[in-house]
Order: structure tokens, then C-alpha cells, then sequence
């Protein structure tokens, strides 16, 4: 945690550079939103150095033809952050062409492209015709230029649950990182989409454990923590409480295409907008910005997000080293069983 003037300052956020997008998803309106105002990219300059972690996120932010000067701007303010791109993949040529300068820029920077399905059920989902190769062509491309941190990013929504081996599979063999989302709406992003996933108990539990029993039989630690995120995915799912509070306003932001700051992508109050101050600081020790942290207090909607969890779970290392642990008993308890079970019926044979 880091601590300014009495105030937990932000080490990670969510930066979405602008909401025009060339895709149409069946769980997202963004891409119905007309002329929403985009800050000039100068202003990405001004973010917090304290930042760890920003996810440029859109709309589709390669639809931004300055967003080489955005990643410089943002690795200028906040030289520690893993700067991830989140993207749709379907920009081939636009991505071949920027791509490139941005890695020059921050060799280290991350690439994550939304794959929702195979071949025919990620066109379906994302209601892009030829989407497909053109992923594919992205992926060949990026891997190419040796990008260190490249995955695909899975949303999981009402039409592509029976997707979610495929693709793990795909990633598997591909050598992607693989992530796993819950499609979840919000009054203001996902183009205020009131998208509900109405999978049933099973078909939840079939993709989430899947994954969770893949990432905890990983050999990487990170990968443990992954399966601890998807395991809460499942309880918010299942209508549970979140496993970890998280901080919205305090450790994390959102900030919109044009500038408004909010605590994250779900809590719906602004503190303030970034073309209105000179500096980080200002905003985050206004008076607005206040109100708005008194605002959610209580009222926090039961979301967990990858960014927010995030910052929950490394605040919270010694529940989730728990939750590891005890899921390693159960599973080597449970192998342990079968392998007795199976030696005792080879010697009744
Ligand atoms: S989910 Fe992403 S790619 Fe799909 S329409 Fe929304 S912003 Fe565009």
C-alpha cells in the first residue's frame, strides 16, 4: 500500500482511451456510443508515478492513432507500471504498424486480446466477420516481435461456456497467457449494457473449476493466485459475497476517454476530471474526490474485476496463500484416493 498525505494513493488503473470500437459484442454497447470526448494525450502525463499496474483498455484503443504517444506519456509519469494494451485484435494492419514503435517505446509492454470462442463462436460473439484469421494474425504478428506478455483475455458470457476449454487449450498450446472474465455490467462502461449472464449452477461451475484445477496444477506461483481470482468469479456468480474487499477510490481508478476519474469501472460517482487540474495530486486530494469515497462506502456493489482484485489480493497475501494451500490438500488428497482405489482394484484383478 502507498501512503501520501494520509491518503492511500493508486497503484493500479484502468485507462480507457477512447469508446469508439470496430467491434459489436453481444455482452458490450459500447460500440453504440457516437462522439464521446477524448482527452489529447498529453494529459496522460499527469498520471500518478505510484502506479503499478494500467490497463489501456477502450473501446478498441488502437482505434486512437496517437496511442504510441499515450504509452509514452503514461511510461514518462509512471516509469514502474506493467502497461497492458487490451485490444480486440481485429486492427490487423493498424497493429502491425503501431505495435512496433510502441515496444520500442517500453520493450515490456503486454498485449491482451479478447477471444471468447473458436474460430466461428468468437465471430459469433464479437459479430465480426473474418475475426478470426485476423486474430490469428495478430497473435503471429505479436509473438513475432517478441512480446514477452501476450494473452487472451476471455469473457465469459451467456453464449460461450462450453467455449472455455477450447480456448484454454488454444492458449496452452499457443503459449498464451490465458485470463478469465465474468461478463459484468455497469452504469457507465460497457456502454451502460444491463448484460446478465444466465448460465446455470452447472454450466458455471463447469468453466471456472475447469480453469481453477488447470492454474492450481500449474508450476507458477502467479498462476495460483490467477485460479484464486477465477475461484471468486465463481462465488459472485453463484450470488456470493466477493472473497476480498476491495479498496475503489483508494489503490484504484477508472479513468474515462475524456478524462472523468472514477473509484472503478462500477462505482458510478466522478472525482473529478483530469483536464480540470495540473496534477495528479490535486484531484486525488480534492474535496470531490472525497465525497465520491464516502459515496460508495456501503453501497460497493458485489463486482470482481480483475484490476480491483488485483490490488485486493496483494494486500491480502496470507488468505489467498491459505486458499492455495488448502486447495493443494484437497487436490492431493483426492489424488491420493484414486491412486489407492485404482492399486486395490488391480490387485483384486
Ligand atoms: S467488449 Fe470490447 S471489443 Fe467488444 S464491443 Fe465492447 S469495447 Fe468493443
Amino acid at each position: 500500500m502507498v501512503k501520501k498525505f494520509g491518503k492511500i494513493w493508486p497503484i493500479d488503473a484502468v485507462v480507457a482511451v477512447t469508446y469508439r470500437c470496430n467491434a459489436r459484442c453481444v455482452m458490450c454497447n459500447i460500440w453504440q456510443i457516437k462522439d464521446f470526448p477524448e482527452i489529447q494525450a498529453s494529459e496522460y502525463l499527469k498520471l500518478p508515478a505510484t502506479l503499478k499496474d494500467v490497463n489501456i483498455s477502450g473501446g478498441e484503443p488502437f482505434l486512437r492513432q496517437d496511442l504510441f504517444l499515450i504509452v509514452k506519456n503514461i511510461k514518462e509519469a509512471c516509469p514502474r507500471a506493467h502497461i497492458v494494451i487490451s485490444s480486440n485484435g481485429f486492427l490487423v494492419e493498424t497493429i502491425k504498424r503501431l505495435l512496433p514503435e510502441i515496444k520500442k517505446i517500453d520493450p515490456d509492454i503486454g498485449l491482451n486480446i479478447s477471444i471468447d470462442g473458436i474460430e466461428e463462436s468468437q465471430e459469433r460473439i464479437r459479430r465480426v466477420a473474418g475475426g478470426w484469421q485476423k486474430n490469428l494474425e495478430v497473435i503471429r504478428f505479436a509473438k513475432d516481435l517478441g512480446l514477452k506478455d501476450l494473452g487472451i483475455g476471455f469473457t465469459l458470457n451467456n453464449e460461450n461456456y462450453s467455449e472455455t476449454e477450447k480456448v484454454y487449450d488454444f492458449c496452452l498450446r499457443n503459449k498464451l497467457n490465458f485470463s478469465i472474465a465474468l461478463a459484468q455490467s455497469s452504469d457507465f462502461y460497457f456502454g451502460g449494457n444491463k448484460y446478465q449472464v444466465n448460465l446455470n449452477k452447472e454450466q458455471l461451475q463447469q468453466s471456472f473449476s475447469f480453469v481453477i484445477n488447470k492454474l492450481l496444477k500449474s508450476y507458477n506461483p502467479k498462476n495460483w493466485a490467477r485460479a484464486f481470482f477465477v475461484d471468486g468469479l465463481m462465488k459472485i456468480s453463484e450470488g456470493k459475497r466477493r472473497p476480498l474487499e476491495s479498496k475503489p477510490g483508494d489503490d484504484f481508478f477508472y479513468l474515462d476517454p475524456k478524462g472523468d476519474i472514477y473509484p472503478s469501472v462500477i462505482d458510478n460517482v466522478i472525482m473529478g476530471n483530469i483536464t480540470k487540474f495540473t496534477t495528479f495530486d490535486g484531484i486525488w486530494l480534492s474535496a470531490q474526490a472525497e465525497k465520491a469515497r464516502i459515496d460508495i462506502k456501503g453501497y460497493e456493489s458485489n463486482y470482481w474485476f480483475v484490476c480491483t482484485a488485483r490490488t485486493a489480493i496483494m494486500r491480502n497475501p496470507l488468505k489467498v496463500a491459505r486458499w492455495i494451500f488448502d486447495q493443494k490438500i484437497s487436490g492431493a488428497k483426492s489424488t491420493i484416493s484414486k491412486l489407492i482405489k485404482t492399486n486395490n482394484q488391480e490387485l483384486t484383478k
